[in-house]
């Protein structure tokens, strides 16, 4: 049999989350220091159009025209550009890298020391994918000897960062060792992110809440994007750049697509506008569809650029805030820690888009940020599941205790509070087995007469302080059978002595609490003690008759007394039947 996780494996989360982030805080800090070290020649000179042949890239080279520089602000990074590298010497030049995004073709043309140019032209779709970051890179001309300068002509870009965040990267052998404690870190990250997403998957089979599915496939993707916008992808599976970039363009929609399910179905239904519940699928819907429409580069979006996919994201951004607005409005619990979680992230996409509406001047880079976020975002949304777990545990506790005294409540008779005939029926084996063997039955003496003197509503106050009288301790419980007939199961050596004692304070109490009764109110009992080991081998039904024939018995002698036996002796015994004795 396969065991199942108890709700309160829930408690360890929190604590485990914890240290998890600090460890993943240290170690993202190791990210921004790698990030910070590696080694590259910035551009030079951004030049608007294509700039390839001969004379145009001598000229370039030897700085003729410096006022044809369009600076880095006024560079919209779509289109024809051609950009300039001018390298120290002995930088071991090795070759020029590109943000991942759309372009044609490159042609990279270098300059060495002896002013010799050698040029290598790459199809959009030839460009390797590199795994130092989202990045495609073109290797510098072969055989040319070291490369002082460097001219990139990049036909058809389609993402301004492509352009903008070019660079020549230089070979430092020192670099690779950084290089792998960052990819070390980075696969560290897509475990963080991925195992809560694999410990709620396992939850989901003992609570069916489907925020736990897209929980785990929003916290997958996030693991994705991971993988894929810093191409530790490519250690693995080495992707072309085309194949690359589409992959990078679906995750990011399936993380927006996923994270708008995940909020909708997260918040408590109660605390959620419901047309935002049933908007969600077709937000989510549209930010698949448009991100595949995107990814198939059709010529009429070429005019956007990748200004197009960011906007495509902005009903899926602005239902997420509206959804966490309406939840906050409304007294949600749950929805305090998500804002807490969804903030970094939401900010870092607003930042991208009003980018993007600038035409990506300025366009800065986010991708460390992006990581911190992404962090930030799975600790706090792992907590706040965990948090609504305990809520839940919480009502289901107060469910069960509900379901319980309601239960009680069936098997109590209302009037004294003592069990019902009910209550005992369910347990007269299980007390046999706890060692409940003497059963005694007490019944009112003349009860009908307090009632015809007195009337109904003191005859129900004689039964209520009976009942307190008889209220159980861990002992003896009292049964009331119906009527002014109450049936008392007692355990150890001196059952019998407090049976018939019981019975005795029934006059005592009912004297002390009722002064305007014209007599004492006694009462009759008969009592059996069955055998050690009877077990379960005696229907109640049967010891039930015989100690009302006791009852009877002490009613007959003349009341206010109790007959007590043994079941073994009793056994022998032969008594007159009931109807016989009634009719004497
Ligand atoms: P005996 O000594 O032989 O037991 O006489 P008795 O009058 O007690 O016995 P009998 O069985 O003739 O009468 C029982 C009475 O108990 C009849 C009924 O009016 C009364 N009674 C039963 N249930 C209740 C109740 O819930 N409240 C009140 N006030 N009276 C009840
Ligand atoms: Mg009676
Ligand atoms: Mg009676």
């Amino acid at each position: 049999m396969l065991m199942r996780p108890t709700l309160d494996s829930f408690a360890v989360v929190p604590a485990a989350l914890r240290k998890a982030a600090i460890a993943v805080a240290l170690a993202l800090c190791g990210l921004f220091a790698t990030q910070a070290s590696a080694a590259t020649v910035e551009p030079d000179c951004f030049l608007a159009g294509l700039h390839e042949s001969l004379a145009d890239i001598e000229r370039i080279a030897a700085d003729a025209e410096p006022g044809n520089c369009v600076p880095a602000k006024e560079v919209s990074g779509l289109g024809d550009w051609t950009v300039v590298f001018r390298l120290p010497a002995d930088s071991n030049a090795e070759y020029l890298s590109m943000r991942l995004g759309k372009v044609d073709s490159v042609a990279v043309s270098a300059r060495n020391a002896e002013g010799e140019w050698r040029r290598t032209t790459y199809a959009g779709d030839k460009l390797t994918a590199s795994y130092e970051g989202p990045e495609m890179v073109a290797g510098l001309p072969q055989d040319g000897g070291e490369a002082r300068v460097v001219i990139a002509a990049i036909e058809g870009s389609g993402h301004p960062p492509t352009i903008l965040k070019s660079a020549i990267t230089l070979n430092d052998p020192a670099e690779y060792d950084t290089r792998l404690i960052e990819l070390m870190l980075l696969s560290a990250l897509v475990g963080m992110v991925v195992i809560p997403a694999l410990i709620y998957l396992g939850f989901f089979r003992v609570l069916s809440e489907t925020f736990l599915i897209w929980y785990a496939l929003f916290s997958i993707s996030l693991a994705g994007i991971v993988l894929l916008r810093s191409g530790l992808i490519n250690v693995f599976v080495p992707l072309p750049v085309d194949i690359w970039r589409i992959a990078n363009i679906i995750n990011m929609a399936l993380v927006v697509a996923f994270a708008v399910m995940l909020t909708s179905r997260f918040i408590e239904r109660d605390k959620l506008t419901p047309q935002f519940r049933m908007i969600a699928p077709y937000v989510a819907g549209w930010t698949i569809a448009m991100s595949v429409i995107y990814a198939g580069d059709p010529p009429f979006l070429e005019p956007f650029g990748s200004a197009f996919h960011t906007i495509g994201m902005v009903p899926a951004a602005l239902l997420v805030c509206a959804m966490l607005a309406d939840a906050y409005r409304r007294g949600s619990r749950s929805v305090i820690l998500q804002l807490a979680a969804w903030i970094p992230l939401l900010s870092l996409f607003l930042l991208q888009i009003l980018n993007a509406m600038r035409s990506a001047n300025a366009y800065s880079d986010f991708l460390p940020w992006f990581y911190v976020s992404l962090l930030w975002q799975v600790v706090i949304s792992s907590w706040a599941v965990a948090d609504r777990f305990f809520v839940m545990k919480r009502q289901r506790d107060s469910a069960i205790l509900e379901a319980d005294v309601l239960s009680r409540r069936s098997e109590r008779d209302p009037l004294t509070g003592l069990y019902n005939r009910r209550a005992l029926d369910s347990r007269w084996h299980d007390l046999q087995s706890c060692d409940y063997r003497t059963v005694a039955i007490l019944d009112i003496d003349h009860f009908k007469t307090v009632n015809d003197v007195h009337g109904h509503i003191v005859g129900d106050q004689v039964l209520k302080i009976i009942g307190q009288v008889l209220r159980g301790d861990r002992d003896n419980i009292a049964i009331r059978m119906g009527g002014e007939e109450f049936l008392i199961l007692l355990r150890g050596s001196d059952a019998v002595t407090r049976a018939d004692l019981l019975r005795r304070r029934v006059t005592v109490r009912v004297a002390e609490e009722m002064h305007d009764l014209e007599m004492p109110v006694t009462a009759s009992m008969g009592t059996v003690t069955l055998p050690e080991k009877a077990d379960n081998r005696l229907e109640f039904s049967d010891v039930y008759s015989r100690v009302d024939l006791l009852l009877y018995e002490a009613k007959r002698s003349g009341r206010n007394r109790m007959i007590a036996r043994n079941w073994d002796v009793l056994k022998l015994e032969t008594f007159p039947d009931k109807d016989s004795v009634a009719a004497e």
